[in-house]
């Protein structure tokens, strides 16, 4: 029999605004926003608990989040603080392991399968690491422990924040039976509405569809959807993962043909590579849009313009130019998607690359 991976997955708690508390007193017990103005089209990147325990949370924008508690504080994200305690927690986490996947700027997997310490106990390691990160950046953290990556990732949510939650190889099955179909990782609101017209809610329902029949609903997706609900991941954790792009796409459940729904939900995609560039401090140059028409031929249209992309409003902006490329309006099309690439290095690049990822 082959022996289990142990696999930790940390995740700071509220991490840009908790930063912020950190380092200005007068911060603490108060809503935090960071991310963009309550006048601008921004979102939220990062709330302080407070915030959201007026219904505000991250990629909600931030005018919106301004009416929710109209006493909230909006700060502006300081990445560079951001980065120096992602490279402090990379030098906690390397203290245990080599084996490091940064997601993000305040995320990632560890595997501690070779980890000596605490005798090998992953629970015991993920509890030292989190006592230190308090003892010496005066955060919180919580950590997801289990034999693979989807696991500890659902794992380190279930009992945030300061959670610290295991789940054992011979747990995973009754685990995933009871846990709702959306907790399940690369499972969106289409997604999420299409299994739920299959009375898919469950991993005890999404089990009962054999591979074949997952694939005729899902396509390829279809295989993973069939291995997690048996708790198997077998991804290795990597750390050399870099990513040249991201974006955000949406599959419709009927092909869309009026313009000014498309416009909007372009806009909406836009906002949503915005949080993420704001996340992770990521400037880029070039926009692509992508289209599926209804007969599932697909074309995608790209921009370099003069000015670097930092933020929706870049994003927006070149919308329309890119839009008129194509033949929307005229031609259903039944998936629009928005990515941006051709990163500009931040200035510290020798950490920075190394941090600045996806998930
Ligand atoms: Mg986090």
């Amino acid at each position: 029999m082959t022996q289990h991976r142990k696999i930790i997955h940390i995740d700071m708690d509220a991490f840009f605004a908790s930063v912020e508390q950190r380092d200005n007193p007068e911060l603490r017990g108060h809503a935090v926003i960071v991310g963009g103005q309550p006048d601008s089209r921004g979102v939220v990147a990062a709330c302080s608990y407070e915030a959201r325990q007026f219904g505000i949370h991250s990629a909600m924008p931030c005018s919106r989040a301004y009416r929710l508690c109209p006493n909230a504080i909006f700060l502006k994200p300081r990445f560079e603080a951001y980065r120096s305690v992602s490279i402090e927690l990379h030098k906690i986490f390397s203290e245990f392991t080599a084996l490091i996947e940064p997601l993000s700027l305040d995320e990632a997997y560890l595997d501690v399968t070779e980890c000596s310490q605490h005798n090998g106990s992953a629970t015991l390691i993920a509890r030292e690491i989190k006592q230190a990160i308090k003892d010496r950046l005066n955060l919180v953290a919580s950590a997801g422990v289990s034999y693979n990556k989807f696991l500890a990732k659902i794992a380190s949510d279930m009992d945030k924040p300061d959670g610290l939650y295991v789940i054992r190889p011979e747990q995973a099955a009754t685990f995933i039976r009871s846990l709702p179909i959306r907790k399940f990782f690369g499972v969106g609101k289409v997604t999420e509405g299409k299994m739920h017209r299959h009375n898919i809610f469950t991993g005890a329902d999404l089990g009962r569809y054999d591979e074949v029949k997952l694939c005729q609903l899902f396509g390829k997706s279809g295989n993973y959807y069939y291995q997690i609900a048996r708790g198997i991941d077998n991804r290795p954790v990597r750390t050399d993962r870099k990513r040249k792009s991201i974006g955000k796409e949406n599959t419709f459940s009927e092909d869309l043909t009026d313009i000014n729904t498309i416009n909007d939900h372009f806009d909406r995609l836009a906002e949503q590579v915005a949080n993420i560039m704001l996340k992770r401090g990521i400037t880029a140059r070039t926009i692509t849009i992508k289209i599926k028409y209804h007969d599932f031929s697909q074309i995608t249209r790209s921009i370099t313009p003069p000015q670097l992309v930092i933020n929706g409003a870049s994003l927006q902006a070149a919308l329309p130019g890119l839009i008129k490329k194509t033949e929307l309006g005229n031609r259903p099309c039944r998936l629009l998607g928005v990515s941006v690439s051709n990163f500009v290095d931040p200035p510290k690049k020798r950490f920075g690359q190394a941090l600045l990822f996806e998930e």
